[in-house]
């Protein structure tokens, strides 16, 4: 069985790049201990308590990119709606215990990704008045 390799892969290494750079550092592919169970996210600061995740288009329904196998129609289509619904179901159960989540879709300019992150590090995502 291969495992499917979401890590370590092109979006998501530009990303790290970047913000290691600016001199940020967190943990990479980092089990984070909430109920029910652990919930494992990309990138995570912990301090921060705020986890990213880099979203394959195919495997997590990009809605530009998502794309439906024509070959075994229904167990895809069984497959990534549970994929999807897990995503949902993590991103509920890290709000419920206070972390913020951010997704990124693997096709995402790195560098405007990376700002996302940044600008919720520093809090500066508040609204402004
Ligand atoms: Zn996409």
């Amino acid at each position: 069985m291969s495992r499917i390799r979401s890590r370590d892969t092109g979006p998501e290494m530009a990303i790290r790049r970047i913000l290691h750079a600016r001199g940020l550092r967190y943990r990479v592919d980092m089990p984070i201990p909430v109920e029910p169970k652990c919930s494992r996210a990309d990138i995570v600061f912990t301090r921060a308590r705020l986890a990213v995740y880099v979203d394959g288009c195919f495997w997590h329904r990009c809605p530009e990119h998502g794309t439906s196998p024509k070959a075994n129609a229904e167990w895809w289509q069984a497959k990534l709606d549970r994929n999807v619904r897990r995503d949902r179901q993590t991103d509920r159960t890290l709000t419920d215990a206070d972390w913020r989540v951010i997704r990124i879709w693997e096709h995402e300019d790195p560098s405007e990704a990376a700002e996302r992150i940044i600008a919720a590090l520093s809090g500066s995502q508040s609204r402004s008045p």
